[in-house]
């Protein structure tokens, strides 16, 4: 299977932006593991801002652009060393690719992004894509991984898309403030009911929330991707997905010819 795994800054950190270092050795085990397998795995992985915060000290994540640019620049580094630490204990190869908007949008691009994860995949090395950060700007960028996870999956055929969160998946209310909010574990169509359960904000550092996740399921799954929304804050669940498991919400991908 190809699979794409988005991986938030939730997941990846705490709230003050240090890196959460038990779940991040896990993590990169757990996928190593998948990818001894057999399967492809691509990273969408969010953070580079989160951990540029706990890097340069802020007091939490900037509202102003050129500052959570600068912050990004300094914790992709971060990222992307920690990764090729972990991976490298597995003997696995990782690479990082940036892109922006544009990079979907015009066709010469486009085809480049394709031609280079195929080689990458062709190698047996791990893509870990993120927006590039430090040069998107309002006009160009595609704003919050979710959405990047969904692209990228689309873009490369991927079997199969897992966004790793802060949350269990899909709650009929939110959960934090509504005790009688239940997981919907399946979701056959992304109608309006649904798309009004998934209003509400996100975490501290991260970007999305629960309605860029709906989003992203929903240009998914119009590609026929099944897109699985699960909690990432213990890393074994990628086994229970792939085995077929009732974990997280699963949106169902459509029948596409
Ligand atoms: N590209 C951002 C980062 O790496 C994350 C965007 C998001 O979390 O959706 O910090």
């Amino acid at each position: 299977m190809r699979i794409v795994i988005k991986i938030g800054t939730s997941t990846l950190t705490y709230s003050t932006g240090r890196i959460n270092i038990r779940r991040v050795e896990k993590l990169c085990k757990v996928i190593s593991d998948i990818k001894n397998a057999g399967n492809e795995v691509i990273l969408v992985s969010s953070g580079a801002i989160g951990m540029g915060v706990g890097k340069l000290a802020l007091e939490g994540k900037p509202d102003d652009i050129p500052t959570k640019q600068a912050a990004a620049a300094v914790g992709q580094c971060e990222l992307m060393y920690i990764y090729d630490r972990e991976f490298s204990d597995y003997n696995h190869t990782i690479a990082q690719v940036l892109i922006t908007n544009s990079d979907i949008n015009i066709p010469d691009n486009h085809t480049n992004f394709q031609n280079t994860v195929g080689k990458l995949l062709d190698f047996g090395a791990i893509p870990i894509i993120n927006e590039n950060d430090t040069v998107s700007t309002e006009e160009i960028e595609i704003g919050d991984n979710d959405t990047l996870g969904a692209i990228v999956a689309v873009s490369i055929n991927a079997d199969l898309l897992i966004i790793l969160s802060d949350i269990d998946g899909l709650y009929t209310k939110d959960p934090r403030t509504n005790n009688d909010a239940y997981l919907l574990t399946v979701v056959e169509e992304i109608n309006d009911d649904i798309v009004a359960m998934g209003k509400g904000k996100g975490s501290a550092l991260g970007t999305g929330g629960m309605r860029t996740k709906l989003n992203a399921a929903s240009i998914a799954v119009d590609e026929g991707i099944d897109t699985i929304i699960a909690n990432g804050k213990d890393p074994d669940i990628l086994y229970d997905i792939l085995q077929g498991k009732t974990v997280g919400t699963k949106f169902v991908g459509k029948k596409v010819n």
